[in-house]
């Protein structure tokens, strides 16, 4: 984002928090090059529901979070990025598609999960083992029932 001030094409977002609403999110950014700050508020897009966390919280989706958390889950096995960004292409199409206000981030997580079998199974794992809180081998032997049967 230009700096509204000097025009110099780098600023530095210094905080960021949701509107009332949660409709837009307000971010302050720096510029490194006059030292002034301003306010800019993004729009969430309406095509894409708010994600309902665990705590009951919303949060907008996320389509950066989710590829990080594919390609951790991914991380050191034979799958090439493009996969990983097919992937959550995917996604974010069927996520938009639904049509829905709201989404609970477990539904999308075991999207995720689903997807993330077909790549690899270490990755759907991985990426299981986080997204349920798989604590301990119990959990992981439902886990592995579930997902391979
Ligand atoms: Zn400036």
């Amino acid at each position: 984002m230009k700096c509204q001030f000097c025009a110099n094409p780098k600023t530095r977002v210094v905080d960021s928090r949701p509107g009332r609403e949660n409709n837009h999110i307000r971010r302050r950014r720096h510029c490194p090059s006059c030292d002034r700050r301003f306010t800019t508020f993004e729009r969430l897009d309406e095509n894409f529901p708010l994600v309902v966390k665990r705590d009951g919280r919303l949060e907008p989706f996320d389509r950066e979070k989710m590829l990080t958390a594919v390609r951790n889950s991914c991380a050191k096995l034979p799958v090439a990025e493009r996969h990983l960004n097919r992937l959550v292409g995917l996604i974010e199409t069927r996520v938009q598609q639904s049509r829905q206000r709201k989404l609970e981030s477990q539904a999308l997580g075991d999207l995720v999960a689903a997807a993330l079998l077909d790549l690899h199974p270490a990755a759907y794992i991985r990426y299981s083992m986080v997204h349920r809180q798989i604590q301990d081998l119990q959990g992981l032997k439902q886990l592995l029932e579930e997902g391979f049967r």
